[in-house]
């Protein structure tokens, strides 16, 4: 095992690593949801590396080293001077793998950003977008979609160029490419996600350009557009009216309202639509399978489902205010659908969850008071069962048995987790029935489990977050409720609701 390991991020590092053969681990660089990355000396050629290892904890699932090998063959396919360029693919003796890379050496946009809390000078931030935006047309070229920019993922050299990394959840749509499961192409990072990512449609070039819209929005305001955003230009009126416009497109709900393609974007961006197309910038270095890609992709996205936009059904309010008794709510009619990851399956009335990590939106309105009964039965697996609910202060989850410690009860809540002191103990025995109560009020929230003590939570000035293991966290366009399964099967019944008087 390796010892002494620093850690540039000031996070700890593990006490030990896998033994890779042939590199010496330095120090720890970073991690993200799937990953740690590591500073590594190859000893063959003596140089520094970048590798990166699935974080010990997903390691129980065979499914993360897949993705790891499959971001590694994509990547090493794609060749372009703002993509980080991959070295190799490694299977390590212990049964885990890892993938070398260049070492990049300026921070993530991530610190960049951090730096400079209002926003980037507008020459600087386009000349960044610009290169991520050629980054990916690059991939998209390949048929290769990245499906999760963000600034973590966009890396910075030591000249402060860009290197994008990260392709754990691409989307390969080369004809007979493995299509990633379910899971991979829904898990992603809140803020960033298009819509159509959330929904679990189809994705395609358009998904990252909203993120690249995302991207821009925030490196000029510092600001996330979230919910019913402002444009660019009313937070920093010296952004120019075309830039303003390209990001405004970008950001568009629904895809066929989107350029189709980054060159066409990249016109906007540039003022340039309706001239003649500017000779040889990097991006423009692939019009001609750029387009094919925008053809095909166009295609892809002629019959989606606008799960979370479309107008709510008003009979899935299934709850009136002046009504106590139980109420059932909505269960999804469509469940591929409503499915954010993993697998889901109909039993009766019932719905079951995979193995994987699972998550599935309900898509009722509710009022903002009432109460929520939830009842459950763990299949299998040893780890979280979660009601995932909307409050004003955040979208947060009630969840039983987590940790691997049984922990429960709401999180995260201004960043705390039941993890720690903020859980209490609660094991959901396999088998048996269980029954969640959520009371919601406007400034806090109250759970009960199988009738036991109630806990009430305060919200009122605090944040609720979905905690980082889920990887998931909607944005206001999301839906009001969903259920979860980490890692353990689960059985939920369909949830009931009933307004109780206040007070
Ligand atoms: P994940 O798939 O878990 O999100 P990433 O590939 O995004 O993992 O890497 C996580 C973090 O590790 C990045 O945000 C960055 O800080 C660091 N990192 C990743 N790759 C490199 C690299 N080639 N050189 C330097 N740091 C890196
Ligand atoms: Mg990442």
């Amino acid at each position: 095992m390796a010892q002494g390991l620093g850690s540039r991020d000031g996070t700890p590092a593990p006490v030990s690593l896998p033994e890779i053969p042939g590199y010496e681990l330095l120090e720890r660089l970073g991690e993200g949801g799937m990953g740690e990355v590591f500073l590594a000396r190859q000893l063959s050629l003596d140089r520094e590396v970048a590798v990166k290892l699935v974080r010990r904890e997903l390691l129980a699932e065979e499914w993360f080293l897949e993705r790891l090998e499959r971001e590694a063959r994509l990547l090493a396919r794609l060749r372009h001077p703002h993509l980080v360029t991959v070295h190799d693919f490694l299977r390590l003796p212990d049964g885990t793998a890892a993938v070398v890379m260049e070492l990049v050496e300026g921070g993530s946009l991530r610190d960049r950003l951090r730096a400079s809390p209002n926003g980037l000078p507008l020459d600087e931030a386009l000349t960044l977008i610009r290169q991520v935006a050629a980054a990916l047309a690059a991939a998209h070229a390949e048929g290769v979609i990245h499906r999760d920019i963000k600034p973590e993922n966009v890396l910075l050299d030591a000249a402060g160029q860009v290197r994008v990394t990260d392709f754990g959840m691409a989307l390969s749509l080369a004809p007979g490419a493995p299509r990633l499961t379910r899971t991979g192409a829904t898990l992603g990072t809140p803020g960033y996600l298009a819509p159509e990512q959330l929904s679990g449609a189809d994705t395609d070039a358009r998904t990252d350009l909203f993120a690249l819209g995302v991207l821009l929005y925030e490196m000029l305001t510092g600001r996330l557009p979230l919910g019913s955003f402002e444009p660019p230009r009313t937070v920093r009126p010296e952004i120019p009216a075309q830039v303003d416009a390209a990001i405004l497109r970008a950001l568009k709900p629904n895809p066929a309202d989107r350029p189709a393609s980054l060159v066409a974007w990249q016109e906007l961006l540039d003022g340039a639509v309706g001239r003649p197309p500017a000779p040889a910038t990097t991006a423009a270095a692939f019009p001609r399978r750029t387009l094919l890609l925008g053809g095909l992709t166009a295609g892809l996205g002629g019959g989606l489902a606008w799960y979370f936009l479309r107008p709510r059904n008003p009979a899935a309010t299934a709850a009136k205010p002046d009504d106590n008794a139980w109420q059932t709510l909505e269960w999804p009619a469509d469940l591929a659908a409503a499915t954010v990851s993993g697998s889901w399956r109909r039993e009766g009335e019932a719905i079951v969850s995979g193995d994987a990590v699972c998550l599935l939106a309900l898509a009722n309105s509710l009022p903002a008071t009432g109460e929520l009964r939830l009842q459950f039965r763990r299949l299998g697996g040893s780890e979280s069962v979660a009601l995932f609910f909307r409050h004003p202060a955040g979208f947060g989850s009630a969840e039983v048995d987590g940790w691997s410690r049984h922990r429960s009860g709401v999180q995260s809540i201004d960043g705390r987790t039941t993890q720690g002191e903020d859980g209490f103990d609660f094991t959901a025995v396999p088998g048996q029935d269980h029954e969640l109560l959520l009371e919601l009020r406007p400034a806090e929230v109250q759970l009960r489990i199988d009738r036991g003590p109630t806990r009430i939570y305060p919200l009122q000035r605090r944040q609720l977050t979905v905690v980082s293991p889920w990887n998931w966290s909607p944005d206001a366009t999301g839906p009001a409720l969903a259920l979860g399964s980490y890692q353990s099967p689960t059985r939920f019944e369909r949830p009931q609701w009933r307004a109780r008087a206040t007070g």
